[in-house]
Formats: structure tokens, sequence, C-alpha cells
């Protein structure tokens, strides 16, 4: 019997990114608890980047400030959602 539990989804996208008229508006706000992907900072954004293939998944990012401008623009190229620390889209 394993003790780690399934990690909660930041958001559920599943499909919704193909479509701007169903883009989510809002995320799970950060919690202090929460561990930036990117390195040892807290996070300050949740970022999802949609797949560019069929049927494949998005992917949901926590990243700190730093490493969020650093990938800014190429994270706008890719067209992800981007929410600020309180789930607001940025
Ligand atoms: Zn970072």
């Amino acid at each position: 019997m394993s003790h780690i539990q399934d990690p909660k989804p930041l958001i559920d996208v599943s499909g919704v990114l193909d479509s701007v008229d169903t883009r989510p508006e809002t995320a799970t706000p950060l919690l202090l608890a929460d561990r930036s992907c990117c390195c040892s900072a807290p996070p300050a954004f949740t970022v999802i980047v949609p797949s560019k293939l069929p049927k494949a998944h998005s992917v949901d990012l926590l990243m700190c400030g730093h490493h969020y401008r650093q990938s800014r623009n190429v994270l706008t190229e890719l067209g992800a959602l981007v929410f600020a620390s309180d789930g607001h889209l940025v």
C-alpha cells in the first residue's frame, strides 16, 4: 500500500486549450507549501503549456519569477497560459 497520494491537478485543462472560448480564466492559487518546477525558489506563476500534438496532454508548471521572466518569450510563442500566484490570468 502506497502512502504517496496522487498530486491534485492544478487545473483541469483536458482538451480545453484548443478553443479560445473554453480557456480557463483562473487557476488554483499558489500555496506556501508549493514548490517551483524550475528551481528551489518559491513559485510565482502557474504556467500551462499546451501540447502541439493531437491527443497529447498540456503541461502544468510552477515557475519562480526569475525563470518565468527568462522564459516569457518562448512561453508566449508556445501559447502558454500564465496565472499569477493568486490564480488570475496574466
Ligand atoms: Zn526558478
